[in-house]
């Protein structure tokens, strides 16, 4: 759960939190309607809200919110191909493992393209 203002990416008041469904029960509740799934979690999220009048609630359906497997290297590289991929699989399941996994794959392309 994630408090919009505390993380500095909004001032508005009345205040956005953010509550992210673990991977599991997201898989298992996917197909449930947009009221089925606040009913499920408004018990779980009373003790965060307190006595907070919500004035409104948006649900956002991620189908693939980050990788089912983490590949051992910061990027492939296929030179006869030309081809890379890089990403949040290769650097680790966040912003910054997707830009480490993005610098390493332009840093052998420019070594085998020999562009330094
Ligand atoms: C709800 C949520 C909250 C998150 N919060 C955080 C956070 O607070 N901090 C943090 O560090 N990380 C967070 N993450 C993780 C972070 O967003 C990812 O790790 C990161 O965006 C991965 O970057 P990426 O470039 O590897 O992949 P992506 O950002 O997924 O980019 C892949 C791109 O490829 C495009 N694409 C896919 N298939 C095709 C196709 N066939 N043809 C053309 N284009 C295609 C997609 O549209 C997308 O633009 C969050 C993720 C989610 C889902």
């Amino acid at each position: 759960m994630a408090d919009n203002v505390r993380k500095g990416i909004t001032q508005n008041v009345p205040a956005a939190v953010t509550f992210h469904l673990s991977r599991e029960y997201s898989a298992q509740h996917y197909g449930d309607s947009e009221e089925e799934l606040f009913a499920q979690m408004a018990a779980e999220m009373k003790p965060w809200l307190g006595d907070s009048k919500i004035v409104a609630q948006k649900l956002h359906r991620w189908r693939f919110s980050e990788p089912k497997a983490e590949f051992g290297q910061p990027c492939v590289w296929l030179p006869d191909m030309r081809v890379g991929f890089c990403g949040d699989a290769f650097g680790g399941p966040r912003v910054e493992g997707a830009a480490i996994s993005g610098l390493a794959m332009a840093r052998k392309v420019i070594e085998d393209l020999e562009l330094g």
